[in-house]
């Protein structure tokens, strides 16, 4: 799912056991192994701003600006005027009536390009509109609803940045490219020294080929069915799983099963832990994403922005927008009502969220309402269902040898070097030394002896066992279809294989 996420690294991101170390490693890792060029890693601001993209607010700045264009040209404009044309467009989109307008929609659509030019210019006369909208709309003077609150993916993180500042004024200089003019106020969330951001799928596919490249680390794809428990001493010794991987496909061996065991067998399936550990209280949170090629690349400064922007009197709306070097990244609210499906390649796109999205967006930047939306997409963050802990769950399960590492919600890109770590050496030293992880403690939250007993499923492994019982399998049962370079790079081009049997 990596491939999806946005990439936000942040010290007062959650749970702050684990974040300040795993923030410092993705800065170690960018360090050593060139991460600004291979996963487009580098430091950044973040902040939250209150806008209004409301009919009323667009016509009104529509109608502002072609007032003071008309002004210019004729060369009558006065202090005085100005002021009083403002405070006469004002009253319109106070009352609704935005008739001027509404009447010049026709002719205001096919002046786009007039209505950037006018874009800088306004930007001077700012405070002048500023007094003349906030006198009316009563905006402006009023506190953000969650001055120190920022909501990611639906859910509620509490900014513990003490650099965190409230402003109300102009939004920072380099921030050229979201229009001033619809901002009601906004606070700084982050700044170089505790915000930083990776390209998720760049940052995640490098570290699996250096992993891969020192002979340790063997990639499997395949979907996994089950684990498996020695009846015995109750210990968790494999999994069962089917290789899904476009070599097994054309070998007709997608519905085969396969054992591979194990020392220690780790869940980091995210979403879908609850479909092998029934117990287990992590559920899947879809939300929707578009990738933007904006129209002007070289304006879009290093910024993150989380938003909450007033569409009418009764909706907001939560877009986030994080700069990336070369595009730029937008993410929804979380959309609990849809169940996460079989697998990745079954997650549905509902196309009209993203054109949401880039709709909301297009209201705040006239750099991307001309841009190019590159992808629209969809994934699930794997939320654990918990009042009293935000997750991950990162240890042994009440089965031996059986980990996991899972439920890392909407901070699994910011926190997964620490996670790795962590499970190095619970895995190598028995113990997790760098952290204190103790209430992360998978144990305490679930019960996982409580496997499904899939009678159905049994039947159907023995007929296919009957069919070929030993194709291809190798001595401990599992299928010889290990990673190499060639089939390594032609999925990562594709893009669209991430089952990976762990
Ligand atoms: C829209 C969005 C934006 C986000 N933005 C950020 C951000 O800015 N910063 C941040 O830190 N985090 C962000 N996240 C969160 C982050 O993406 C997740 O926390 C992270 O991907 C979780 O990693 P994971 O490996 O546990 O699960 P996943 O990334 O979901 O990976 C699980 C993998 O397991 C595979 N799998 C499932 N079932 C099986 C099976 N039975 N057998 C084999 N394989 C299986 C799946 O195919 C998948 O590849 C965002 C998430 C979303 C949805």
């Amino acid at each position: 799912m990596e491939e999806w996420a946005g990439g936000l690294l942040a010290l007062w991101a959650f749970p702050q056991q684990i974040v300040p170390l795993s923030f410092q490693l993705h800065q170690d890792l960018a360090n050593e192994f060139g991460g600004e060029d291979e996963w487009g890693y580098r430091r950044l601001t973040t902040i939250s701003v209150e806008g209004d993209i409301s009919d009323a607010r667009l016509n009104y700045i529509k109608e502002y600006n072609q007032r003071l264009k008309a002004e210019k040209h004729s060369g009558r404009t006065t202090r005085n005027s100005k002021n009083a044309r403002l405070n006469d467009i004002a009253e319109d989109a106070v009352d609704g009536a935005v008739s001027g307008a509404k009447k010049n929609s026709k002719d205001n659509d096919n002046d786009d390009n007039e209505e950037e030019d006018d874009d800088d210019a306004a930007r001077d006369d700012h405070d002048e509109f500023e007094k003349a909208l906030n006198a009316h709309l009563d905006v402006g003077s009023k506190p953000m609803s969650r001055a120190t609150t920022i909501k990611k993916n639906s859910i509620e993180i509490e900014s513990n940045d003490s650099s965190a500042e409230k402003r109300s004024s102009h939004l920072p200089k380099n921030l050229m490219w979201i229009d001033d003019k619809v901002i009601n106020d906004w606070n700084q969330l982050g700044n170089e020294s505790t915000t930083a951001q990776v390209h998720p799928y760049q940052f995640t596919t490098f570290i699996l080929k250096q992993c891969i490249a020192t002979g340790c680390v063997e990639l499997v794809i395949g979907k996994i069915d089950d684990i498996i428990i020695d009846e015995e001493s109750g210990e968790c010794n494999g999994i069962i799983y089917h290789p899904s991987s476009a070599k097994a496909e054309n070998e007709g061996l997608t519905k085969q099963k396969f054992e591979l065991h194990g020392d220690k067998v780790i869940m980091s399936i995210g979403p879908w832990t609850s479909k092998i550990l029934p117990d287990c209280p992590i559920s899947g949170l879809r939300a929707h994403s578009i990738i933007i090629q904006p129209e002007r690349v070289e304006e879009i400064s290093p910024y993150a922005v989380f938003t909450e922007l007033k569409l009418n009197k009764n909706k907001f709306v939560s877009p986030e927008i994080y700069a990336r070097k070369d595009e730029v990244y937008v993410c929804g609210e979380g959309d609990s009502s849809v169940l996460i499906p079989e697998t990745t390649d079954d997650v549905e796109v509902v196309t009209e969220k993203c054109e949401e999205l880039f709709k909301y967006v297009s209201k705040l930047s006239n750099n991307l309402k001309n841009g190019k939306v590159l992808k629209r997409q969809a994934c699930y963050l794997p939320v654990l269902d918990i009042p009293s802990s935000s997750g991950p769950l990162i240890g042994e399960t009440n089965v031996d040898n059986l980990y996991l590492a899972s439920g890392h919600s909407c901070w699994g890109i910011n926190n997964a070097p620490a996670t790795g770590l962590l499970m190095s050496e619970l895995l190598m030293d028995g113990e997790a030394t760098s952290c204190d992880i103790s209430a992360l403690n998978p144990s305490l939250y679930f019960d996982a002896t409580l496997i499904y007993d899939d009678e159905d499923a049994d039947l159907e492994n023995d007929e296919e066992e009957e069919e070929d019982p030993d194709n291809n399998a190798s001595e401990d049962g599992s299928y010889e279809d290990s990673y190499d370079d060639d089939e390594g790079a032609e999925e990562d081009d594709d893009e669209d294989d991430d089952e990976k049997a762990e």
